[in-house]
């Protein structure tokens, strides 16, 4: 595998492998890589001939009070699991090269940034947007791959490649849990014994919300309330920054759920924010359907 810190050496070689008519496939990360990661990296083999991931903690995603100076930074073993993986290159720029000139020019995401992460970490998106508008014009790939974990990410991005006239596909892939249900993350290693007890209730409270929309529940109202009451009952150490239900990959609220829907939540301990989700669909009412089918019929 190769190793590649030099912005030039990285876009040299992507017009190489484009002159050979291999597709890229590129897995931007913030390193610290983990079951998750791997995750994307495997679906990038099978789906692309030559497979780029970049570690890059981005600063301009990360607000004044945030984590930016204390996020894991462990680029060895990353390149280890990176190459174990079978990737074709690590790509791991410098700050300085990246963002030479002290931000003069910064994408800025107006929808869908009024829910979710983006309401509580204000100007977060635009950082996002910005970082993977000069990755991708670095790495040059025809596929990209997202995990579902940041699904508001996910919404975004496709939003930014459509936008902006990437000729790129983005792959949305799902998100991996540790065994007990934990939503894996690189900020889990900053929680403490007692608080990744706790934090098992995010995944739970979120099933909570699951199991009332199956038994037919359609107001979220309702359902953000057991939810909301379901972590004030059970953490102690967490406190909730949202929770939310919203169509996806719309990202807006509905009193009366249907479609594809999201419930999301983020709570936050003392060194980790903590984020989860799960995304499901809501069958039709049967109304709905009796329609269609006559419809159908005609
Ligand atoms: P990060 O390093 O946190 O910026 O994440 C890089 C990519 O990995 C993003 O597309 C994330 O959504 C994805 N990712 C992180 N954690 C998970 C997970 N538990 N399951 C699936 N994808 C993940």
């Amino acid at each position: 595998m190769n190793i590649i810190t030099s912005i030039e050496d990285m876009q040299k070689l992507a017009a190489e492998v484009r002159e050979k008519r291999k597709t890229i496939g590129f897995v931007p990360t913030m390193g610290n890589l983990h079951k998750g990661h791997a995750s994307l990296i495997n679906k990038a083999k099978t789906t692309s001939d030559f497979v780029v991931v970049s570690v890059f903690v981005n600063p301009t995603q990360f607000g004044p009070n945030e984590d930016y100076e204390t996020y894991p930074r462990t680029l060895d073993e990353d390149a280890k699991l990176v190459e174990d993986l079978g990737a074709d290159v690590l790509f791991s720029p410098s700050v300085t090269d990246m963002y030479p000139l002290d931000n003069p020019i910064l994408v800025h995401v107006t929808q869908g940034v009024d829910v979710l992460c983006g309401e509580k970490r204000p100007g977060h998106f635009d950082g996002v947007a910005t970082i993977l508008t000069k990755l991708f014009h670095i790495v040059s790939p025809h596929h990209v791959y997202f995990g579902l974990k940041d699904a508001q990410q996910v919404a975004i991005v496709q939003q930014l490649i459509q936008d902006f006239h990437f000729q790129i596909q983005l792959f949305p892939c799902p998100l991996i849990r540790e065994e007990d249900g934990l939503a894996m993350s690189s900020r889990n290693s900053k929680l403490s014994a007692e608080e990744r007890k706790e934090a098992l209730h995010l995944n739970r409270a979120l099933k909570l919300g699951e199991s009332l929309i199956e038994k037919g529940e359609k107001s979220s109202d309702v359902i953000k309330s057991s939810i909301t009451r379901y972590f004030y009952e059970n953490l102690i150490l967490g406190e909730v920054d949202y929770v939310d239900i919203l169509r996806y990959p719309e990202l807006k609220p509905a009193a009366e759920l249907s479609g594809q829907v999201i419930i999301a939540c983020a709570v936050k301990y003392k060194q980790a924010r903590l984020i989860d989700n799960r995304i499901l669909m809501i069958p039709a009412p049967k109304e709905a359907l009796g329609y269609a089918k006559t419809y159908d019929e005609k």
